[in-house]
């Protein structure tokens, strides 16, 4: 008898078949054998507001069934350039506590960090970037390109350091991040103090407001976005609520006056060739949704990230 494990791909099998992985990749067997390695972090017990993150990285899965092979812009071909494996999701050992989740997420990146396999991590709530950062900037602090309505520059919230409004605070202070190197671009909505922006303006960090992407246009602000990364090491972290709540409404904290889809795609085609050692996609919320039009956008801009990783990939 024969039998066919999911790991074997197979892009002109019915997409509504087999068991859902992150844009129909392989389910990795091995460490070794990925370059690229999608996971879901369920997790979402760092949120300050709506819930439901921890569902994310299901339905971004479910979603994703609708990536096919080539860009249909650049026509590039990520599954050619590089091996991408869907690497389940991480492990926990403790979600009733933050900072022990966290532990459980950086252990499990530090495994692919440590076979050279590109971390891209699908949330989850946005907290769980910092145990993202602590695994891919063990070198010293890289440069950071932050999409997201809101800066998470916040300080102590309910007692703790650790929720989803503060990771890149935190980045600072543990020196994963160069803040000059830093960039968040589609900030907006309105906040209890100007704590958050004040930090990251003081720090350094480049804060572009979501006014100054409409007015320039997402091309130019990707131009300004190379220019300060430059060559150096640099980790890319999206926020769905830096999309407009009509295309994504599904999220813990929406804020209206955001980007279009459009807008993401073309800002994040003009982030090509950089050299990229992380990236991750969080804060979509599937009982939040309007149907599945949230995940669908995540799963779409996850397939755009994915070029942008497996362009460098292909580069090497
Ligand atoms: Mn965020
Ligand atoms: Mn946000």
């Amino acid at each position: 008898m024969s039998f066919r494990p999911p790991s074997t791909p197979d892009r002109f099998a019915p997409r509504f078949s087999e068991v859902a992985t992150f844009m129909r990749a392989p389910l990795a067997a091995t460490l070794e054998e990925a370059d690229i390695g999608i996971f879901g972090i369920p997790y979402d017990g760092a949120l300050t507001h709506r819930a439901g993150a921890r569902q994310g990285p299901r339905e971004v899965r479910n979603q994703s069934s609708l990536m096919r092979a080539v860009h249909h812009v650049t026509r590039m071909a990520p599954f050619e350039l590089a091996e991408v494996r869907d690497m389940g999701d991480v492990p926990f050992t403790g979600i009733f506590d933050i900072e022990t989740a966290h532990n459980d997420i950086a252990a499990f990146a530090n495994k692919l960090v440590s076979k050279d396999v590109i971390p891209f991590g699908i949330g989850g709530d946005h907290s769980v970037s910092l145990p993202l950062l602590r695994a891919v900037a063990q070198d010293g602090p890289i440069a950071l390109i932050h999409v997201d309505a809101h800066t998470d520059t916040q300080d102590e919230f309910q007692g703790s350091k650790f929720h989803h409004g503060a990771p890149f605070r935190r980045a600072v202070e543990e020196n994963l991040i160069d803040p000059k190197a830093t960039i968040q671009i589609g900030i907006r909505g309105t906040q209890n103090n100007t704590e958050g922006w004040d930090y990251s303006a003081e720090t350094g960090m480049r804060v572009i407001f979501c006014e100054e992407l409409h007015a320039k246009g997402a091309e130019a602000i990707a131009t300004e976005t190379r220019a300060l990364v430059g060559d150096r090491p640099v980790y890319l972290t999206f926020d769905i609520d830096c999309l407009d709540p009509v295309y994504a409404p599904g999220t813990g904290t929406p804020e209206i006056g955001g980007m279009t889809t459009h807008q993401a795609q073309v800002l994040l085609r003009g982030l090509n060739a950089l050299d990229y050692v992380g990236a991750d996609l969080v804060e979509v919320s599937p009982p939040l949704d309007n149907g599945t039009g949230t995940s669908l956008a995540g799963a779409a801009l996850a397939f755009e990230i994915l070029c942008l990783l497996a362009q460098k990939v292909g580069q090497k």
